[in-house]
C-alpha cells in the first residue's frame, strides 16, 4: 500500500489533463478569433505540452498508503478509535467514542468523502466538530456536518469566522476553494480545553500565534497522536513563504512546542504521509539554517553596490534588487545542503529565505 511517485502522479494527472485541455481550448478560440480562415487547415496539428520539471523528490517524502481511485480517499485507524482520512493532499482526523464521532477539520478538497470515510468504519453520528484554525482550505466544507453538533475552536478562530460573507468581505468565506461559510464555533477557549466524549479524550491547547492566530494543538494522550496543522511538512519543505505564516518567530518557536508533546504520530495537515518526531527535528534544523543563511546574506550583500547598479531614482527597483540578491544568496547556501533531503527545496526555499530576511529586518 504505497503512495509512490506514480500513484501521486496518477492523482495529479487528471487535473493536468483538464488544465491542458482547457489550455488547448483557450488556444483554439484565440486562433479562431484572429485567424478563422486558416483554422480548418491547422486544426489537425497536435499541440505538444512541455512538462514542467524540478529536482527529484526524495523517496522518503512519500507515504505508505494507497488512495482507492474509486473512493477517492484513504482512511486508517491509527490507534484506539482514532482515524485519519486523506485524499493525498489534506488530512482530517476523527475519533469514535461510543457516544458519537468527534471530527477535526473539513477541507473542501476532501469534502463529503469525509462522511463516506466515517460511515465506512462506524454507525455513530457526528456529535462534535473541532476547527484546527480558521483557514478555508482546512474547514470550508464544514457545513456538511450536522448543524446541531457541538462546534469547538480557539476564540480567535471563532472571531475570524464571525463574519463570513457580506459587510467588508471581498468574497464569501471559502468561495475560491469550492467551500462555503461554516458554522461559527459555540464552544471556545483561550488557553486550553479538554474534550471528553464517551471513551475518548482530546486536549486542545493554544500556545501563541504561529501559522495563524488561533492555530491549536489537538492532542490525544491515549493514542499519543498530535494534530497540528500547517507548520510541519513531513518529508517536504513547507508551503510557499513559510506556509504563508502570519508570525515567523511564532512559527519557528512552534517546532519546540510540538516536540514538548509526548507523541508518536503527527497529523500535520498536508501531503503524502504523516509525521513523527524525527520529521519535526529535521524541519527545525532546516529552519535554523534558513535563519542563519538569511542573516549571513543580510550581512554580506552590499546595499550600496546594488544602488550603484540601479541608481536611486526608483527606490522600489533598488530595494527589490537588493532583497532579491539577499534571498538568492540565502537560497544557494540552503539548497546545497537540503536539496536531496526534503522534497521541493528547490521550489520554495527562495520564498522562505525572502520571508526570513524580512522577519530579521523588521520583526
Ligand atoms: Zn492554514
Amino acid at each position: 500500500m504505497i503512495l509512490n511517485k506514480e500513484k501521486f502522479r496518477s492523482l495529479i494527472f487528471p487535473l493536468l489533463v483538464i488544465a491542458i485541455i482547457a489550455g488547448m481550448i483557450g488556444c483554439k478560440s484565440a486562433e479562431t478569433m484572429s485567424n478563422s480562415d486558416a483554422m480548418i487547415a491547422e486544426d489537425s496539428a497536435p499541440m505538444v505540452q512541455e512538462m514542467i520539471t524540478a529536482h527529484p523528490v526524495p523517496a522518503a517524502a512519500y507515504g505508505t498508503y494507497e488512495i482507492d481511485q474509486e473512493k477517492g480517499y484513504y482512511v486508517e485507524e491509527l490507534s484506539d478509535g482514532l482515524y485519519y482520512v486523506t485524499e493525498g493532499m489534506y488530512h482530517v482526523m476523527f475519533l469514535t467514542t461510543g457516544e458519537g464521532v468527534i471530527v477535526v477539520d473539513a477541507p473542501p478538497t476532501i469534502g463529503d468523502k469525509v462522511l463516506a470515510a466515517i460511515a465506512e468504519v462506524t454507525d455513530e453520528a457526528i456529535t462534535h466538530v473541532i476547527y484546527s484554525h480558521s483557514h478555508a482550505d482546512h474547514i470550508a466544507a464544514a457545513s456538511m456536518y450536522p448543524p446541531d453538533a457541538v462546534y469547538i475552536a480557539h476564540e480567535e478562530t471563532a472571531k475570524r469566522l464571525s463574519s463570513q460573507e457580506g459587510g467588508s468581505r471581498v468574497a464569501p468565506f471559502g468561495a475560491f476553494l469550492g467551500g462555503s461559510p461554516v458554522p461559527v464555533p459555540t464552544v471556545t477557549f483561550s488557553d486550553s480545553y479538554t474534550l471528553e466524549v464517551g471513551n475518548q479524550k482530546l486536549e486542545l491547547s493554544y500556545r501563541g500565534e504561529n501559522h495563524i492566530a488561533g492555530n491549536i494543538y489537538i492532542y490525544a494522550p491515549k493514542q499519543k497522536v498530535l494534530m497540528f496543522i500547517d507548520v510541519i511538512f513531513p518529508g517536504w519543505t513547507p508551503f510557499k513563504y513559510l506556509a504563508i505564516t502570519e508570525n515567523v518567530p511564532g512559527y519557528i518557536a512552534a517546532h519546540d512546542e510540538v516536540l514538548s508533546f509526548d507523541f508518536e504520530i503527527l497529523i500535520s495537515g498536508h501531503l503524502t504521509r504523516l509525521g513523527n518526531r524525527a520529521d519535526v527535528e529535521t524541519q527545525k534544523e532546516y529552519m535554523n539554517d534558513l535563519v542563519g543563511n538569511a542573516a549571513h546574506a543580510l550581512q554580506t550583500v552590499d546595499f550600496m553596490a546594488v544602488a550603484g547598479k540601479t541608481g536611486w531614482a526608483n527606490p522600489w527597483l533598488l530595494f527589490d534588487t537588493y532583497l532579491n540578491e539577499v534571498a538568492d544568496m540565502c537560497t544557494d547556501s540552503t539548497v546545497v545542503k537540503w536539496g536531496d533531503k526534503l522534497g521541493a527545496v528547490d521550489i520554495f526555499t527562495w520564498g522562505h529565505c525572502w520571508k526570513m530576511a524580512e522577519m530579521l529586518r523588521v520583526d
